[in-house]
């Protein structure tokens, strides 16, 4: 039987890239999304098309009804979960701290942060073996930003992706005698439409002379780590980090 898992954020970048690996792997996909519904919808054809058991949700992560609603789409499609990538998240305008908003603030922390853990509780009611399920693995998407700090562009940003790692450490410590691990992938200089939404699409190119390896990374690149995590061959791995980040 297919492994199902829920990607969330899949419409575009990292998510999308993920979704197209995974499906080729053999997973059946819930492709969560937010604004991008043309995006989402055209993934979700080209996965049919090739075959692959696939629906579309629109929710926002950070809405516990939004939430709830797609988990039981899941329920009712699919019956099972065995997986969850966290990987929804948003930047906004790069700005010292000293600028920032409270109402900013709270957008940054209630969709990286509130809605990971939203997304994470419901996985390991449906995942649990203490709760009827079969196990399974959580992925999250932290960020090199989290141990990095962000100065002058998103320390709120580079913040909430800290929780995200103490999130990763703590759940995979609750759940480890659960059948389910708890790991993130911390990517660093991809090539998505994130930085435009951080008010500076050209920012990888700008910043890729600092990496070790000279270049930014590709959404694919950053996919293979999270299937690896995701899969069997990672079964003694949980509580754990994988930078993909060129040495960065
Ligand atoms: P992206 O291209 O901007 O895509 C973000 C995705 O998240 C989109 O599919 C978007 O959906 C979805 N999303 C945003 N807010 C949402 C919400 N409230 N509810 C549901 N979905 C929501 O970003 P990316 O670069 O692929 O990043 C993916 C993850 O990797 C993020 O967690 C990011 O922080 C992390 N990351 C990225 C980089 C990088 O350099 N790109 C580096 C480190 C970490 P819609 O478009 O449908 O709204």
């Amino acid at each position: 039987m297919a492994k199902v898992l829920l990607i969330t954020g899949a419409s575009r970048g990292i998510g999308a890239e993920t979704a197209r690996l995974a499906a080729a792997r053999g997973y059946s996909l819930c492709l969560n999304y937010l604004h991008s519904e043309a995006a989402a919808s055209e993934l979700l054809d080209s996965l049919r098309r090739d075959g692959h058991h696939a629906i579309a949700c629109q929710a926002n992560v950070a809405v516990e009804a939004e939430v709830d609603a797609m988990y039981r789409a899941i329920d009712d499609e699919f019956g099972r979960l065995d997986g969850l990538v966290n990987n929804a998240g948003i930047l906004e305008q790069q700005s010292d701290l000293v600028d920032m908003t409270v109402d900013r603030w709270r957008r940054i922390f209630e969709i990286n942060v509130t809605g990971s853990f939203l997304c994470a509780r419901e996985a390991v009611k449906r995942m649990s073996t203490r709760l009827g399920g079969e196990g399974g693995s959580i992925v999250n998407l932290s960020s090199r930003a989290a141990d990095l700090g962000a100065p002058h562009e998103y320390v709120d940003y580079a913040a909430a992706k800290g929780a995200i790692d103490a999130m990763t450490i703590g759940l995979a410590k609750e759940v480890g005698d659960q059948g389910i691990r708890v790991n993130a992938v911390k990517p660093g200089l991809i090539y998505t439409d994130i930085h435009a939404d951080g008010g500076e699409a050209g920012r990888v190119d700008r910043l890729k002379t600092g990496v070790p390896m000279q270049r930014g990374g590709s959404p694919l690149e950053v996919a293979e780590a999270i299937l690896w995590l995701l899969s069997d061959a990672s079964s003694y791995t949980s509580a754990s980090f994988i930078d993909v980040s060129g040495g960065r």
